[in-house]
């Protein structure tokens, strides 16, 4: 059974409780990369809120279908392709290998599918025929615009009220601010040298709004559960995508719309236009490991802004230690055979906080604390001689539960250069593998052996300690 969550839905600024259009199934359609260059981090928080949100969604019992468009052909991709004086789609292919490259190492789970809105120029153009038909849009000089005053709704997400005084008025930009609200673009005319496709109004390209309402259709149908995005997509791109998807169907397109805050620097929104953006490279570079980054991102609310700074990124290292630490004390914790059910009530506590608060629109900062309580309250039980047979293994099949939202405590550190302040390089499953090649080499007396592996872990910051107990190890 799935549990009962409430999200707060923009459309209407309020929470409201997720009914699924199909018994435990959810559509989620996530805005994915405009793929004219590399993402930067500010992207990336957005992207892991949604990774953070469908895998929450699986852990409280809900089936997702996720998709993620690529956007690889706009007004933004166009001028690359053209300065480069390369075609749109050797233009776009690097930014979209590094996107995925950058997936990987933030360990984000793969969407179902990343629908290239290049490959669905056909459904474009069905969707702006009907609206043509209805009387939406109109062709003008072989572009094709929405009418805004045929919409009634106009304006529901972001509440922008339609002036009057604009009807008739156009703006062909893909991305526009609210004062630029007028007739807007869904097909554009070909421009001389530019990439076209053909189409019932002559050669041309779409619109950037067009292609996420044909592509989350011809994935999840014309109505279903959740759209997400930045916040910078509300206004114009998810409320022209509303205006397209239902004067064309005459369906309502969405039930929940989810927003994420950005991720800011000195109070500013990251982003490439600004300049004051680092990509995944950028801070791998600078010894930065994704684990970090990726606790960090996913540990303030979606709602909230999250100031970037190299602070937060210790903050994160140090609360990833903590759970390192105490995975390590768990694993090797001597377990008695008169231990009652205390630990094991308490571990199912834990679980029930930990998805009571998920399934509170994603309160992540109450998911954090109860797992830390825990953490506190088991490592003073460990202290005590208090773990009784079985335990060991439910408090760790509990952090295994909780992996699967979190995605970091199985996460390695990443394959990082061992440049000066570089964090770990290695992994504790790789530790504890060559403590265990060590052990096996001692004990066949092949001491030049053992003493090359304690050397090596040394050398990457790993310090092993001989105990009666066996070897345990810390980091530097
Ligand atoms: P784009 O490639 O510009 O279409 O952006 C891809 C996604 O990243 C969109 O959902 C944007 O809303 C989001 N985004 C852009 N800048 C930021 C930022 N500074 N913080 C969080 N999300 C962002
Ligand atoms: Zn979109």
């Amino acid at each position: 059974m799935a549990r009962e969550v409430w999200l707060f839905n923009t459309l209407g600024r309020r929470s409201e409780k997720l009914e699924p259009l199909a018994g435990g199934k959810l559509g989620v359609y996530t805005c994915g990369p405009t793929v004219y260059n590399h993402v930067h981090i500010g992207n990336l928080r957005t992207f892991l809120f949604e990774d953070l949100l469908c895998r929450s969604l699986r852990f409280l019992g809900y089936e997702v279908t996720q998709v993620m468009n690529l956007t690889d052909v706009d007004d933004k991709t166009i001028r690359g392709a053209t300065e480069q004086g390369v075609s749109l789609d050797a233009y776009t292919a690097p930014y979209i290998d590094s996107f995925f490259a950058d997936l990987d190492a933030m360990n984000v789970s793969r969407a179902a599918h990343y629908p290239r809105a290049t490959a669905f120029i056909p459904q474009m153009i069905a969707i702006i025929e009907r609206l043509v038909e209805r009387g939406f849009a109109y062709e003008s000089d072989g572009s094709v615009w929405f009418r805004l005053a045929a919409d009634d709704d106009y304006g529901k997400l972001s509440g922008f009220k339609v002036d009057a005084a604009r009807v008739g008025e156009r703006v062909a930009n893909d991305e526009y601010e609210t004062e630029d609200v007028r007739d807007f673009v869904l097909w554009k005319g070909a421009k001389p040298g530019e990439p076209a496709w053909p189409s019932p109004w002559g050669a041309g390209r779409p619109g950037w709004h067009i292609e996420c309402s044909a592509m989350s259709a011809a994935y999840l149908g014309e109505t279903f559960d959740i759209h997400c995005g930045g916040v910078d997509n509300l206004f114009p791109h998810h409320e022209n995508e509303i205006a397209q998807s239902e004067s064309a169907t005459g369906q309502p397109f969405v039930r929940t719309w989810l927003h994420s805050e950005h991720l800011i620097v000195d109070g500013q929104k990251m982003s490439k236009s600004l300049g004051n953006f680092y990509t995944l490279q950028d801070l791998l570079s600078r010894g930065v490991s994704p684990r970090s980054l990726r606790y960090l991102l996913i540990s303030v609310h979606y709602r909230q802004k999250l100031n970037f700074t190299f602070e937060g990124l210790r903050a994160a290292r140090a609360a990833l230690t903590r759970l390192d630490d105490f995975g390590y004390r768990i694993r090797h914790a001597p377990e008695s055979a008169s231990g009652g059910e205390r630990i094991r009530t308490r571990v199912n506590s834990f679980l029930e906080a930990f998805a009571q608060a998920l399934a509170d629109d994603l309160n992540i900062s109450g998911a954090l604390a109860s797992l830390f309580e825990l953490v506190r309250e088991m490592n003073s039980a460990v202290d005590a001689g208090e773990l009784g047979l079985g335990d060991r293994a439910s408090v760790l099949k509990a952090l295994d539960q909780v992996d699967e939202v979190l995605g970091v405590i199985h996460m390695s550190w990443g394959d990082l250069p061992l440049a000066h302040g570089a964090e770990r390089a290695i992994g504790d499953a790789e530790i504890e593998e060559q403590i265990e090649a060590r052990t096996a080499a001692r004990r066949s007396r092949k001491f030049a052996e053992s003493d090359r592996i304690r050397d090596e872990l040394a050398a990457r910051g790993i310090v092993l300690e001989d105990g009666p107990q066996g070897t345990r190890w810390k980091r530097r």
